[in-house]
């Protein structure tokens, strides 16, 4: 049984050594990375001590070793990661804009990645777990979500939970079939870990960020929203209480990971049996401590890693 399943996109990645970085002219790249939203968040997860078991598809080549090596460091089970002999491991080449924004160019679609299947038995090997995490960047075809509902509906069989990091990107959401499958995520999940810009895109017309979390709560099936809120830290509401926790004050080197290694750390928390608020606590940490180190993986952090965190910042939390 494990504490954690998680499934999807595992790719490597280039990042551009400078700021506002072209791609349309030479220049130097920092990588391969391993990467992949999930592959964050499991990470994360398995660090932190909780039993992870990973879905995903690598080509047979030297990304693809730098990555299973990677998850297999962590302690993840990596029986259903499959290697694909045709096709490459997918990529991502990422600039930093001067504004803080970032551009990609992804090749996901026609790499290894984009062939993902999930046989029977990795089925149900992987449905017997507690927690199975979706994250909204692995919705991104119509095959990846007929995995994600298989999987989800077998874990949902087996009495686990859905956690769901919705990641609602522009470039992936007019696709056919996304925003159908991202709201039916919404729908069923039972943890919901959207962003400040997740929650906008859910709100009616007029709706403010409190009343969207609210009326999400009170109308679907999830029994906690956290709203990750960048350097401000989260707000966690359930049926009863509104928790809100600050985040901590770090100097932010490389935004990308944050939101993944937060949720890593929430569901890892939770599947130790920590209580919300500790829980919140150490997410807001983890979140935290990702920005303070280059490379989408590589701040992912151990809970001793993140005790320390919080002890220096003492019960101001
Ligand atoms: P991502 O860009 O990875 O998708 P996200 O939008 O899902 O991120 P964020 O709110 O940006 O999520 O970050 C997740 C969490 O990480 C925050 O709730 C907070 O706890 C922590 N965090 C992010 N940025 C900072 C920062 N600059 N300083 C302190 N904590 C941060
Ligand atoms: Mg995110």
């Amino acid at each position: 049984m494990f504490d954690i399943t998680t499934s999807g996109e595992l790719l490597a990645e280039f990042m551009a050594e400078v700021r506002d970085q072209r791609f349309d002219t030479t220049g130097r790249f920092h990588g391969p990375f391993a990467s992949g939203a999930p592959a964050i968040f499991a990470s994360q997860a398995a660090r932190m001590g909780a039993r992870v078991a990973y879905a995903g598809r690598v080509g047979d080549d030297g990304f693809g070793d730098l990555i299973v090596a990677r998850l297999r460091d962590d302690g993840i089970d990596v029986g259903a990661v499959q290697r694909d002999l045709e096709r490459p491991t997918g990529t991502a080449f990422v600039s930093y804009q001067a504004d803080g924004s970032r551009r990609f160019i992804f090749n996901l679609a026609h790499s290894a990645a984009g062939q993902q299947t999930l046989d029977e038995d990795q089925l149900e090997r992987l449905a017997a777990c507690r927690y199975c995490h979706v994250m909204g960047s692995s919705l991104s075809s119509p095959a990846a979500i007929a995995i994600v509902r298989r999987l989800v509906a077998r874990v949902r069989d087996n009495g686990g939970q859905i956690s769901f990091d919705p990641n609602v990107r522009d470039e992936l959401i007019e696709r056919p079939g996304v925003r159908e499958a991202l709201l039916e995520l919404v729908a069923g999940c039972d943890i919901f870990l959207p962003s400040d810009a997740d929650l906008e895109w859910l709100a009616a017309a007029g709706e403010d960020a409190e009343r969207t979390a609210q009326r999400l709560l009170s109308e679907q099936r999830m029994s906690l929203l956290v709203l990750k809120r960048a350097a401000a830290g989260c707000r966690a509401y359930t049926a009863s209480e509104v928790i809100e926790v600050p985040g901590l004050s770090v100097e932010e080197v490389d935004p990308t990971g944050a939101g993944d290694c937060f949720g890593g750390a929430l569901i890892a928390a939770l599947a130790a049996g920590c209580e919300l608020h500790q829980a919140l606590r150490l997410a807001n940490a983890a979140g935290a401590h990702a920005v303070t180190v280059l490379g989408p993986m590589e701040g992912c952090s151990d809970l001793a890693t993140l005790e320390q965190r919080l002890a220096a910042v003492g019960e101001t939390q």
